[in-house]
């Protein structure tokens, strides 16, 4: 009966580990062990039982002006993850940042969210004024089975971005099991989501982070065809490291946004005040060579909702994307476009999503952005797999209530970026290897 090794200290029987069957490549991961590539633990990989679990989870949401939680999402996203262990019969010590305080801001406290981690998870957890001292760490050797602890904002300690070892080893002794459940963090090199693992034999993947990586290894590793990017936002520059990571990966590669203007310019059209970056024009017809080069099929916008000025109230008219006056811009893909696009869609079995067609905060300008969405939520209904990622389109499909319509909208923003930019992600590493 065949043993997958992967890393020094784990054998991982076939029988067990149902998660190495299903090939795992971890986008951006480099590691010298295939196996270990395809072996990734998550909590399932583990009973809890008589266990602490250290959890760093992304409780960063936001608060209103009287400090109560406005949106408990994340918190709600780390609930099966503690509920597993829980209900193994371990202990959670929940560690995480809130906001960017300078020293100990008392608005950046994480004692704002206890009521609602208790109202989301049904534990009230138990709260710590610090997340290291031996006050901390009392309360951590204190807590019994089913009982959660809450530590007090990492961020509080500049040692904690600084990715300090000591401040991390601090914290690796309040728990006997790390778990990594904070995918908005996963690509930074801070001591709570990637120092502190090396202090633990046992650490594994909470099912969030395992979904944002499997949801994303499903779209760059797949074997379903035809794969499907579509591309928007403002500018070519933030999105030109991705494009060149994915060509290898997709077979359409749908552009739309402002970043549409540089590369109409690029080709010799005529694009009025237009968003554009005129130094990046060569740089869009080395992307387009590179696509036909590697059989990707490029769909750019054939018209655009022109506008005389950036606002609700300008006038607005349908133009061919390569004649537009001066004096007007283009502010949305026209009608035309989301024909072609809502077709390369229909047929597409993998949808990778990043960035607004239009300025879609304007009603005037949104309606390329709901098409869009529209074509994708129905697609997906259709048995294809959508996946979106990265902060504006998050946004809007949020903003038009598309949700729970496509396959999966990531939490991490930063770094779903550096995946598909085919980055190794510190948070990820730490865990793999
Ligand atoms: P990004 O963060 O690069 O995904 O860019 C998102 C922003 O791009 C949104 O705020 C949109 O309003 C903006 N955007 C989309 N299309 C256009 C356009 N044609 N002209 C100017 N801005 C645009």
């Amino acid at each position: 009966m065949p043993f997958y090794i992967f890393g020094k200290n784990y054998i991982c029987k076939q029988g067990k580990a149902l998660i190495c069957l299903y090939k795992w490549e971890i986008p951006g991961v480099k590691t010298t062990n295939k196996q270990q590539n395809n072996c990734m633990k998550t909590v399932d990989d583990f009973n809890f039982k008589g266990k602490q679990a250290l959890i760093r989870v992304d409780f960063n949401v936001p608060l209103d002006k009287d400090l109560k939680v406005t949106d408990a999402n994340r918190i709600e996203a780390a609930k099966p993850t503690i509920e597993k262990i829980l209900e193994d019969g371990g202990s959670v010590v929940l560690m995480s940042h809130l906001g960017r305080p300078e020293g100990r801001e008392e608005k950046f406290s994480l004692k704002h969210v206890v009521s609602k981690v208790a109202e989301v998870v049904g534990v009230e957890p138990k709260f710590v004024n610090d997340c290291i001292g031996d006050e901390v760490k009392a309360a951590a050797d204190d807590l019994e089975p089913g009982e959660i602890l809450l530590l007090e904002n990492l961020r509080y300690h500049k040692e904690e971005k600084a990715g300090d070892e000591d401040f991390a080893k601090k914290l690796s002794e309040l728990g006997d099991i790390y778990v990594n459940d904070a995918f908005g963090t996963a690509h930074r090199a801070h001591a709570s989501t990637t120092v502190v693992a090396k202090f633990f034999e046992d650490k594994c993947f909470g099912y969030l982070l395992a979904k944002e990586i499997k949801s994303l290894d499903k779209v760059l590793h797949s074997k379903e065809k035809p794969v499907t990017a579509v591309l928007g936002g403002a500018k070519v520059s933030s999105k030109i490291t991705v494009i060149e990571n994915i060509l290898d990966k997709i077979d359409n590669l749908i552009i739309g946004g402002g970043m549409t203007y540089t590369f109409i310019l690029a080709k010799g059209g005529k694009i009025g005040n237009s968003l554009v970056e005129e130094d990046k024009q060569e740089l869009a017809l080395e992307i387009l060579k590179k696509a036909e080069e590697k059989n990707v099929q490029v769909h750019l916008p054939v018209d655009s909702v022109i506008a005389d000025s950036f606002s609700e109230e300008a006038n607005t008219k349908i133009e061919k994307v390569d004649a537009i006056p001066d004096g007007w811009m283009g502010l949305d893909v026209g009608p035309d476009t989301l024909k072609n696009f809502e077709a390369v869609i229909k047929e597409s079995k993998i949808i990778l999503w990043n960035g607004p067609l239009g300025v879609f905060e304007m009603d005037k300008f949104s309606k390329g952005t709901i098409e869009l969405g529209h074509a994708i939520a129905n697609a997906t209904k259709n048995g294809a797999f959508s996946l979106v990622g990265g902060g504006d389109s998050v946004a809007a499909v949020k903003k038009f209530g598309f949700e729970d319509k496509v396959s999966y909208v990531s939490t991490g923003g930063g770094a779903m970026l550096e995946m598909l930019e085919g980055k190794s992600l510190p948070g990820i590493a730490a865990i793999s290897q």
